[in-house]
């Protein structure tokens, strides 16, 4: 069923688990993401990145078919525009039948993202829809080198943006990075700031960049009050692998069999994030 992303993190937030956001952008990563959830019973976030959305396959195109799948299986299934960073953007992604939008206006400074994501959260409730805010600055990969520095979010601002923007959800900053870690690198994690804003806001907390973030990571990011895990890269890493090493073993392959290949490896790594978030049998 096609349900915005409110009652299922609102349920996690009081039963202390989290909902798998994974990146897609077509319709068969979409699928494999849908067919993993429905298997755990798992409710499931499919997210589509503002940036795919400009590049590849449009939201018009998208959202119809992923809202028939999402209608077509008997577990919650949400739709959230991922870094929408662009206002009319995601007013069109609304009108097109996201049932979700994050509102990234962490770029601004902050009392103009208040303003930003307050006056998106208004137009989003006319769609019945959620909407995610972002605060602080998520670090992101180039190479081998962390992006940003100064990526913690401070509690005292978080705080006071989630209670003037009125938002369902929080993206915060605690250490985790957009993108791949170098082989064998584990984050380090500010827990104290999930743990303060978690306290004075009780709103669903969400962590973005969890691929790579190491399982230990993740456990304890829950345990303390994140509810939406947000997974790209090991999503694509996994299927990735899959086509390269069976190109590897049988050079012959249509590309039909290897798109087959690749969806089913992409399925298997999504389960096993439903099962790290403990969502497994959650959903309504
Ligand atoms: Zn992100």
């Amino acid at each position: 069923m096609y349900v915005s992303m409110k009652g299922m993190l609102d349920r996690a937030n009081k039963g202390k688990y989290a909902v798998m956001a994974i990146n897609c952008f077509n319709l068969e990563t979409a699928k494999a993401v849908i067919d993993a959830a429905q298997e755990l019973r798992a409710p499931i976030i499919v997210d589509l990145l503002q940036e795919h959305l400009m590049e590849h396959l449009g939201s018009k195109l998208l959202t119809q078919p992923i809202i028939e799948m999402a209608n077509a299986s008997s577990v919650e299934v949400a739709i959230n525009l991922d870094h929408g960073q662009d206002i009319g953007f995601v007013k069109r992604c609304l009108k097109d039948g996201f049932s979700s939008v994050m509102m990234d206006a962490s770029a601004y400074p902050i009392e103009k993202n208040i303003e930003i994501t307050r006056n998106m959260v208004a137009f989003a409730q006319t769609y019945d829809a959620s909407v995610e805010g972002e605060i602080g600055s998520i670090g992101s990969i180039s190479g081998n080198q962390m992006t940003n520095n100064d990526m913690y979010t401070q509690p005292d601002i978080a705080i006071d943006f989630a209670l003037k923007t009125g938002i369902d959800a929080l993206a915060i900053s605690y250490g985790s990075s957009h993108g791949n870690y170098q082989e064998g690198f584990v984050p380090e994690f500010r827990f104290d700031i999930v743990e303060k804003i978690k306290q004075a806001t009780n709103i669903p907390l969400v962590l973005h960049g969890g691929s790579g973030c190491g399982e230990e990571n993740i456990r304890r990011s829950i345990e303390l009050g994140i509810n939406k895990i947000n997974v790209g890269s090991d999503f694509m890493n996994a299927q990735c692998q899959r086509l390269k090493r069976d190109l590897k073993a049988n050079p012959e392959l249509s590309y039909f069999d290897l798109i087959h290949r690749t969806v089913s490896a992409g399925k298997e790594l999504v389960k096993y994030y439903i099962r790290l978030s403990q969502s497994v049998n959650k959903s309504i």
